[in-house]
């Protein structure tokens, strides 16, 4: 591996503690962090590489955006687990063909040691390469933009708490704006116009949190804007929330509607320009605020690597049930995971979620743990489906359970009942003490 460091480090050799393997571990995402959590550090010289320093509570960054909870609510530290683990905050590049084991005597080695990872430092730096042992590829996925103009540009996305501070900061500057005294009122109308693409559970879930907000606080501080103000969630599917039951979509368009949200279906967004966006059909669409929210494109490191095997719209690799990434020969690499956003089980795809990056973390964690008492574990991993929530605003969620397919009882759940269930699984899931203190406190 070759990671890019600031330019005023030296370049230096990492190798393994003696007697110790060295585990990568690339992201401190739900997959990453996981791993981190959990692994036997005394038996495992454990290296994490992410260009973040913290780990992304993901389910709360909506609340976080506006301002239900503060941001730090929503993170967990990396630096947690040193000086058990090293961490460097860098990008990995590239994984290339030849892997060298960490703790292989030179004179062992290949014959090719290419570099087999390239990262660079978030703010540039001199390339450095590391060996591993046993490689967990938890990278995740980018934000969608299905190449549509300007939204890179005049977008906003929701992935990182730093996503989330911006669009903060956004939604007060539009409400400031909007209070100045020389602005007519289309103008004001237009800055307190905050669009959302993407009917998904992130945009619904933005949506619902933005309506509290504007029926909260917002009508508290700005009396006279709150009536201008609007939310409107644009989506080119027919329906919102494709993968919940049709019954609880429904549910969810009726309440949102009746709140004032507008829902637009089957509309194409063409382009984005600064203030503007423009729709197929609809024409110019003013906006003061947009969220950008159209599903996963691949990381261009899944994108860089050569010689294993892909899903079809390269956005992932494909592993066999045990996790472990398929070469192009069709053998599986022992030492070589992909988990999350980043790996797709070849014989029973699962969703991208942060239920699913989880499990499979446990699992490797479980493998690893083992296999550093060098006992076997070959069980393949099964994901324990605990259903689908989202939240819809106004106190109320919408849950959709794992269904007859995993033999348990189809259970559908809404409104208030749903909400508990919401808050209450996000609060067993908060990982910190100070994050199971600070969440419930500004709930
Ligand atoms: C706003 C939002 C709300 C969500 N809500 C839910 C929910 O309620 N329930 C649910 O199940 N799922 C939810 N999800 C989906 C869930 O967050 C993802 O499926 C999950 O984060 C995937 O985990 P991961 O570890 O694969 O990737 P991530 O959590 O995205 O982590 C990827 C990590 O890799 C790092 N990284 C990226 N590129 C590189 C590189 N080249 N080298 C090294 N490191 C790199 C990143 O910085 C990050 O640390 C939500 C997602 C979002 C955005």
């Amino acid at each position: 591996m070759i990671i890019h460091v600031p330019s005023t480090a030296r370049n230096f050799s990492i190798s393994a503690s003696r007697g110790k393997q060295r585990v990568v571990v690339l992201g401190s995402g739900w997959g990453g962090y996981e791993i981190l959590r959990g692994i036997d550090k005394k038996r495992w010289d454990v290296t994490i590489i992410s260009p973040n320093t913290y780990f992304n509570f993901t389910p709360l960054l909506a609340s976080c955006a506006v301002g239900t909870l503060e941001f730090r609510c929503a993170i967990e530290p990396v630096r947690r687990y040193t000086p058990q683990v090293t961490y460097f905050q860098a990008w990995c590049d590239e994984i290339g063909k030849y892997a060298m084991p960490a703790t292989r005597l030179p004179s062992e080695s290949a014959n090719t040691i290419t570099p087999i990872d390239v990262t660079h430092h978030p703010r540039g730096g001199i390339p450095f390469s590391m060996r591993y042992d046993k490689l967990i590829i938890s990278v995740g996925a980018y934000s969608q933009t299905f190449n549509v103009p300007g939204v890179k540009e005049y977008a906003l996305f929701l992935k990182d708490v730093k996503d989330a501070r911006r669009i903060r900061s956004r939604i007060l500057e539009c409400f400031e704006q909007a209070n100045q005294p020389t602005l007519s009122d289309i103008e004001r109308r237009n800055l307190l116009h905050f669009c959302i693409v993407g009917g998904g559970p992130t945009g619904v879930e933005f949506a619902a949190e933005l309506h509290d907000l504007l029926h909260g606080e917002v009508k508290e501080h700005y009396p006279s804007l709150a009536r201008l103000a609007k939310i409107t969630m644009y989506d080119v599917a027919p329906s919102i929330l494709g993968m919940f039951d049709k019954s609880l979509v429904k549910y969810t368009e009726n309440i949102l509607t009746r709140e004032g949200v507008s829902i637009l279906t089957n509309r194409h967004v063409e382009r984005v320009e600064p203030g503007k966006m423009i729709v197929k059909g609809q024409g110019e669409v003013p906006f003061g605020l947009l969220v950008w929210s159209t599903g996963l494109a691949p990381n261009p490191l899944i994108s860089a690597i050569k010689e294993v095997q892909k899903d079809g719209k390269n956005s992932s690799l494909v592993t066999n049930n045990h996790l472990n990434v398929i070469m192009e020969d069709g053998r599986p690499n022992p030492d070589v995971w992909a988990i999350g956003d980043a790996g797709k089980i070849q014989e029973r795809p699962l969703p991208a979620t942060a239920q699913v990056a989880n499990q499979k973390a446990k699992y490797i964690v479980k493998k690893l743990n083992k296999l550093a008492k060098e006992q076997e574990s070959p069980e393949p991993f099964a994901f324990h489906n605990q259903g689908s929530l989202a939240y819809i605003g106004n106190w109320k969620a919408i849950y959709d359970g794992p269904g007859t397919e995993e033999g348990k009882f189809m259970s559908k759940e809404k409104g208030r009942l749903a909400w508990l269930l919401w808050r209450s699984a996000y609060f067993t899931m908060t990982l910190s003490w100070r994050n199971k203190i600070l969440v419930p406190t500004y709930w």
